[in-house]
C-alpha cells in the first residue's frame, strides 16, 4: 500500500480514478441516448449493468481511451502528445461506440498522420466534444494541485491529436484538475464544493465553459433539485453540456459516490461519458475500495478488461510514490 505524504492510500486512489470512470462508462452505455424521463420508466435507478450491444459490464470508446492515455503516460513517466495519440490509434476498436470524428482521426492516425496536425481534420476550430475530457483523468493523477499551469499544458498536449478548441481543452483540464486535487485531499469534508467549482469557473479560457461552470455552482449553493439542474446544466456530447453536469454531479453526491454515478447515468443523453467522468471524479476522491463490488464483480474481463485497468492504476501511483 502506498502511502503518500497526504497520509492516504493512494494507490487505492488512483486505482479509484481508473475503475470509476469504467464502472461510470460501462452503468450508462446502455442508456446512451436515452431521455431521464425514459431511462426512470425503464430502471428507475441504473444501478447494475444491463444487457446492451457489448454485452453487460462492457465499457465503450472512454474508457479504451482512458486506457490507452494512462499507458502512454506509464510508457513515458508522463505525457508525450505523440505517444499519447499513438497509443489511442493502437487500441482503437470501432466497436466500442466512437463518434464520426474520432473514428476520423483514429484512422488518420493509424495511416501515420501527424498528432500535431489532425485536431483540425473534420471540424476547422477544433471539435467541441467531449472526447478529450472523458480521457483524460490518468494525467490529472500525475499532478499535485498547485501544479495547475504545467497541468494545462501537458492536459493540452496530451488530447491534442484530436481536441484543440479552448472549451474541449477546458472540460479536460477541470477533469484533470478534479482528479489532481481530490485523489490528494485526506477527507471530502474539508473543502467547499460550491467554492470549489467556482474556482474551477475560473480557470476557464473559453467564455462559454466559464459560464456554465459558474452555473453549476450556483445550482449546487441554491440546492436545486438534481433533475433540474441536470436539465439547465445539459446532457449532451457537448463539452459546455457535459463537463459542468459531470462536476455538479460529483460534487452534489460527494459523500456517496455510488449515488453521484447512478444519478450521472440517469441524467441520460450521452449518458456512458457523463458517468464516466463524474466516476473518475469520485473515485479519485474516495478510492476503489469504497465503489459497491458488484460493480468490480460484474465489469468486463479479457486482455483490456477489469485486471488492465488495475494494472495501469497502480503503474500510474508507482510513478508517483
Ligand atoms: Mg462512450
Amino acid at each position: 500500500m502506498a502511502m503518500s505524504q497526504h497520509g492516504i492510500d493512494f494507490t487505492d486512489r488512483c486505482v479509484g480514478t481508473i475503475l470509476g470512470a469504467a464502472f461510470g462508462d460501462a452503468l450508462g452505455a446502455p442508456v446512451e441516448g436515452w431521455t431521464p424521463d425514459a431511462i426512470r420508466n425503464e430502471f428507475g435507478e441504473v444501478r447494475d449493468y444491463v444487457e446492451a450491444r457489448l454485452g453487460a459490464g462492457c465499457y465503450t470508446d472512454d474508457t479504451q481511451m482512458l486506457l490507452a492515455t494512462g499507458r502512454s503516460l506509464v510508457r513515458c513517466h508522463g505525457v508525450d502528445g505523440a505517444v499519447c495519440a499513438s497509443s489511442c490509434a493502437e487500441l482503437f476498436d470501432p466497436d466500442r461506440g466512437y463518434g464520426r470524428s474520432a473514428t476520423a482521426i483514429l484512422n488518420a492516425l493509424r495511416d501515420g498522420a501527424d498528432y500535431r496536425e489532425t485536431a483540425t481534420m473534420l471540424f476547422p476550430g477544433g471539435s467541441f466534444g467531449n472526447g478529450a475530457a472523458m480521457r483524460i483523468a490518468p494525467v490529472g493523477l500525475l499532478f499535485e494541485p498547485d501544479d495547475i499551469s504545467d497541468l494545462r499544458r501537458d492536459v493540452a498536449e496530451a488530447v491534442r491529436a484530436t481536441h484543440t478548441h479552448p472549451e474541449a481543452v477546458d472540460g479536460a483540464f477541470l477533469v484533470a484538475v478534479a482528479v489532481a486535487g481530490l485523489s490528494r485531499m485526506a477527507d471530502y469534508r474539508s473543502f467547499d464544493p460550491v467554492e470549489r467549482l467556482r474556482q474551477y469557473s475560473s480557470l476557464c479560457h473559453d467564455d462559454q465553459m466559464r459560464a456554465r461552470v459558474g452555473l453549476a455552482a450556483d445550482l449546487l449553493s441554491k440546492k436545486v433539485k438534481v433533475d433540474d439542474a441536470v436539465v439547465q446544466l445539459g446532457n449532451g456530447v457537448r463539452t459546455i453540456d457535459s463537463v459542468p453536469t459531470a462536476l455538479y454531479l460529483a460534487f452534489r453526491y460527494i459523500d456517496d459516490p455510488e449515488q453521484a454515478i447512478i444519478e450521472s447515468v440517469g441524467a441520460g443523453g450521452d449518458a456512458d461519458t457523463i458517468a464516466a467522468m463524474c466516476g473518475a471524479v469520485v473515485g479519485a476522491m474516495h478510492g476503489a475500495e469504497a465503489l459497491p463490488q458488484r460493480w468490480h464483480d460484474g465489469l468486463e474481463r479479457g486482455e483490456d478488461g477489469y485486471d488492465a485497468l488495475r494494472e495501469v492504476a497502480v503503474q500510474l501511483s508507482e510513478l508517483i510514490t
